[in-house]
C-alpha cells in the first residue's frame, strides 16, 4: 500500500485500485467452468485442508487476521461469526450463502455465481471443513433464473469430479450441497426469514434470540453468510489473512464489490479496494453522465443513509470512512444521483419498496411503511401541509428500532436521511406543488 497525501484536499488517502478476487474469473474464457477455476489454482486450498487436516480454530484465526466482514450489509466480522457454531454438537449442522439480492441496486452476487460459482463453492467448503457442517444451501433470489440454473450446474461438475459428496479427497470428510430457488420476497434475505423459507415456511424473520448458529434449519445449528463473503474465503486461505487485508484499511479488510447504478457512464460491478476514495470510484464507473453534476449517493443500498455531493467527496469507500460521514458500506450498492434528480420522487419509490416488502408481523413496520409511503405521496402531489414533514419524521423514528428485523430501520433510514440533507425540496413541493429541479 503507498500512502499519499492529496494536498489539493489536503487529506490523507490511501493509493487504491480495482483488485479481482470475488471476480477474479470474470474475464476469462468460459469464467464459470470448473476447468477454469482449475487453471488459476481452484479448489487446491481445500485439497490442502482435507490433505493435512488443518485445525479449524487456525483457520478461524487467519480468518479473523483478514478483516474479512460480512458482506452482505451487516458487516459482521466473519471469523467472529464462525467461531459462534458449535464445532462438537453431535447432529447435522448447515452452512448457507445467502445469495438472495432483492433491495433496489443490488446485483453483485449474481455476477459471482455467474462468473466465479466454483470458487463460492471452493469457500463453502471450506466453511463446511471449519464449521463441521454436513450440507450447504445456496439460496438464490427467486427473481433471478439463469443464475440459479447455472448454479446447479456447476455443482453437478463439482459433485462429478468428487469435489462435493462423500468422502472428498479420500479424506473422510462428507458435505452436500443444494442451490435454492428462493421465493422472490425481499424479506427472505433476512437470514431467519431464509431459514423459514428453506423450510417450507412463509418466508418471515423469527425473533433472536435464539440466533441461527444454535437454532437455525430445523432447530439445527446453522451459519449463514452472503455470498462475496463465502467466494472470498479460497484466497485468504491461500494468501493469508495479512495479503487480504493489505488490500483494505484498518477495520476494513481486504476487497468489496460495488454495484454501481444510477447516473454514471459506465454502470457495472467495480472490485475495489476498500478505502480507495470516491472520487476515484466515480472514475472507475465513467464519472456522472451526460457531463452532469453530482447531487448525491447512496452509498450501500437504499437502506443506507442519503449522502449529498459535497460530503461524500471527500470521503473514502470502507467501513469506518461512510461511518465518518453518517453512511454505511451496506451490500455495496451505490446508487449515484445526478443534478437533476428530484429527491421527493426519488424517497416516494424507495419508500414503495419497503411498503411493499414488509412481511406484515410487527406493527410498527407494517402501519408504518404505509404511513410513510401515503405521506410522501400527499407531498409528491402538493397535497401536504409543512406538519407533514414533521410527522413523516415522527413515523419513521417510531418505527426505527421496535421491529422484529432490520427492515424497519431500513425504511425508516432513507425517510430521515432524505429530509436531513433535502429539506428545501420537500418544502418546495408543499408550498408550490412542485418540485425544485426537473
Ligand atoms: Fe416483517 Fe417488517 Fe417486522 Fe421485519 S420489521 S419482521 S419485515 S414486519
Amino acid at each position: 500500500m503507498n500512502e499519499i497525501v492529496d494536498k489539493n484536499l489536503n487529506l490523507e488517502i490511501t493509493n487504491k485500485q480495482l483488485f479481482n478476487i470475488c471476480l477474479r474469473t470474470k474475464h476469462l474464457k468460459n469464467s464459470n467452468s470448473l476447468e477454469t477455476y482449475k487453471s488459476i489454482g481452484g479448489y487446491e486450498q481445500i485439497k490442502k485442508i482435507l490433505k493435512n487436516k488443518l485445525d479449524p480454530q487456525q483457520l478461524i484465526d487467519e480468518i479473523k487476521i483478514s478483516g474479512l466482514r460480512g458482506r452482505g450489509g451487516a458487516g459482521f466480522p466473519t471469523g467472529i461469526k464462525w467461531s459462534f457454531m458449535p464445532r462438537d454438537y453431535d447432529g447435522i449442522k448447515y452452512i448457507v450463502c445467502n445469495s438472495d439480492e432483492g433491495e433496489p441496486g443490488t446485483f453483485k452476487d449474481r455476477d459471482i455465481i455467474r462468473h466465479n460459482p466454483h470458487q463460492l463453492i471452493e469457500g463453502m467448503l471450506i466453511g463446511a471443513y471449519i464449521m463441521n457442517a454436513q450440507v450447504g444451501y445456496n439460496y438464490i433470489h427467486g427473481e433471478i433464473w439463469e443464475e440459479y440454473v447455472s448454479f446447479e450446474k456447476a455443482i453437478e461438475e463439482a459433485r462429478k469430479a468428487g469435489l462435493l459428496g462423500k468422502n472428498i479427497f479420500g479424506s473422510g470428510f462428507n458435505f452436500e450441497l443444494h442451490a435454492f430457488h428462493g421465493y422472490g420476497a425481499y424479506i427472505c434475505g433476512e437470514e431467519t426469514a431464509l431459514i423459514e423459507s428453506i423450510e417450507g415456511k412463509k418466508g418471515q424473520p423469527r425473533y433472536k434470540p435464539p440466533f441461527p448458529a444454535t437454532y437455525g434449519i430445523y432447530g439445527k445449528p446453522t451459519n449463514v453468510n452472503n455470498t462475496e463473503t463465502y467466494a472470498s474465503i479460497p484466497w485468504i486461505i491461500e494468501n493469508g489473512g495479512q495479503a487480504f487485508m493489505a488490500h483494505g484499511v484498518k477495520n476494513s479488510g481486504g476487497t468489496k464489490i460495488f454495484s454501481v447504478s444510477g447516473h454514471v457512464e459506465k454502470p457495472g460491478n467495480y472490485e475495489i479496494e476498500l478505502g480507495m476514495p470516491f472520487e476515484q470510484l466515480l472514475k472507475e464507473a465513467g464519472g456522472v453522465w451526460k457531463g452532469r453534476k453530482l447531487k448525491a449517493v447512496i452509498p450501500g443500498g437504499p437502506s443506507t443513509p442519503v449522502v449529498p455531493a459535497d460530503i461524500i467527496r471527500n470521503a473514502t469507500i470502507d467501513y469506518d470512512g461512510l461511518a465518518k460521514i453518517g453512511s454505511s458500506v451496506g451490500a455495496g450498492s451505490m446508487i449515484v444521483m445526478d443534478e437533476t434528480t428530484c429527491m421527493v420522487s426519488a424517497l416516494k419509490r424507495l419508500s414503495y419498496f419497503f411498503y411493499e416488502e414488509s412481511c406484515g408481523q410487527c406493527t410498527p413496520c407494517r402501519e408504518g411503511t404505509g404511513w410513510v409511503y401515503r405521506i410522501i405521496s400527499r407531498i409528491y402531489q402538493g397535497q401536504a401541509t409543512l406538519d407533514d414533514l414533521d410527522l413523516l419524521t415522527d413515523v419513521s423514528k417510531k418505527i426505527s428500532g421496535r421491529t422484529i428485523c432490520a427492515l424497519g430501520d431500513a425504511a425508516a433510514t432513507p425517510v430521515l436521511s432524505f429530509i436531513k440533507h433535502f429539506r428545501d425540496e420537500f418544502e418546495v413541493f408543499i408550498k408550490n406543488g412542485k418540485k425544485l429541479v426537473n
